[in-house]
């Protein structure tokens, strides 16, 4: 078990972020707010591949319309990302921003106070962050320092002027330094965090990076609502996001599937197999891809029958056939091009479910 950070819990919409509260995941719109249609068309895709907030660049009047319209529309939590004018900050709360992402090193202290006052009067919260891109003075100890320092100093002063709704970002775009600077945040104040490699690219790397960055800090405790950025669609932010947090076992989102990378010793066409069953799996209902099924797929009788019997059902390779487990004890022997079939079959007698084979 994962033992979390004590933080404050925060409100966002109908959700929370940090104490007990699971963690979040969040992505970003990536067109113009204003494009209120097609932003919508976007939102609904997000909701429906489990994005549970999602946040919107906001840089004028028309975007501070259309978010009211989406607004009116969406359930889930919207915030509103905001750089250098508090008056759209304002403007934001007001049309309905469940909670403001800012950088509060680029824009006035006086508005600062006044975007503080409206959402501790509408009981929103407020992310304050920064990248290390924003940093215009490296102190002598390092970016990881100053980063912390910066965003340390704008912490106090949001205190200091009573305001505590606060989520915590320190985003770069290396794992290394955004591990470090959030552990050291970690020692210095209680607020939730948001975690991400920011700027992390696009592919592989990116999805190395982001994985590694969150996952590593997530697994000391650290962090309570997750974005991971990619150069790519906002629903593949998402996938990743769940995959991460799948994966540590902090949360569930679709049945597991263990497969071995296949050697001289398969007999049967495993990655063929492992694509058509998870292909077919995903694609039958929203049902059987909410199970809380560990299937497993292996190549022969090496780690076969080992993993097969831990897993709720599973496949041991053989000579163009395989053994079939269920919950632990071998039940038959099924011809590789009648593997596939078996597996949904068995799985559709277990959870009583339409599944068409
Ligand atoms: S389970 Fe068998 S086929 Fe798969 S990698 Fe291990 S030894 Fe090779």
């Amino acid at each position: 078990m994962i033992k979390r950070r004590r933080t404050r819990k925060v409100r966002v919409g109908n959700l929370f972020i940090g104490g007990d509260a699971p963690i979040l995941i969040q992505s970003m719109v990536k067109i113009p707010t204003r494009n209120t249609r097609k932003v919508l068309s976007q939102i609904k895709r997000l909701e429906k591949c489990g994005c549970e907030a999602i946040r919107l660049a906001i840089v004028n009047d028309e975007d501070i319309s259309s978010l009211k319209k989406i607004k009116s529309s969406v359930k889930i939590p919207l915030i509103a990302d905001i750089q250098f004018q508090t008056s759209l900050a304002v403007k934001a709360i007001s049309a309905g921003a469940d909670k403001v992402r800012l950088n509060p090193g680029n824009m006035e202290k006086k508005g600062l106070k006044e975007i503080a006052h409206l959402a501790g009067e509408r009981k929103i919260p407020l992310r304050i962050g920064a990248n290390s891109g924003s940093i215009k003075r490296i102190e002598k100890k390092g970016i990881t320092f100053s980063l912390v320092k910066l965003v340390d100093d704008w912490r106090k002063f949001f205190e200091d002027i009573g305001f505590f709704d606060l989520v915590i970002s320190l985003k770069t775009p290396e794992v290394k330094s955004t591990i470090e600077s959030y552990r050291l945040m970690a020692s210095r104040c209680n607020y939730p965090f948001h975690l991400g490699i920011t700027e992390a690219g696009r592919g592989r790397e990116a999805v190395v990076k982001s994985s590694l960055g969150i996952g590593v800090l997530l697994q000391e405790g650290i962090g309570d609502t997750i974005r991971v950025s990619l150069t790519e669609s906002p629903e593949e932010e998402v996938r990743v996001a769940q995959e991460v947090l799948q994966a540590l076992g902090i949360r569930f989102f679709h049945p597991e599937i263990i497969s071995c990378p296949t050697c001289g010793r398969c007999e049967i066409d495993l990655p063929k197999i492992v694509k058509e069953f998870e292909r077919r799996l995903f694609s039958l209902s929203l049902i059987t891809y909410h199970l809380p099924l560990k299937i497993a797929i292996m190549g022969c009788v090496v780690n076969g029958p080992g993993e097969a019997r831990q897993a709720d059902i599973g496949i041991a390779g053989g000579k163009k056939s395989g053994l079939l487990f269920k919950k632990g004890k071998p039940i038959r022997k099924v011809k590789e091009e009648k593997l596939v079939k078996e597996l949904l079959r068995e799985i559709k007698a277990t959870h009583k479910i339409k599944v068409t084979t």
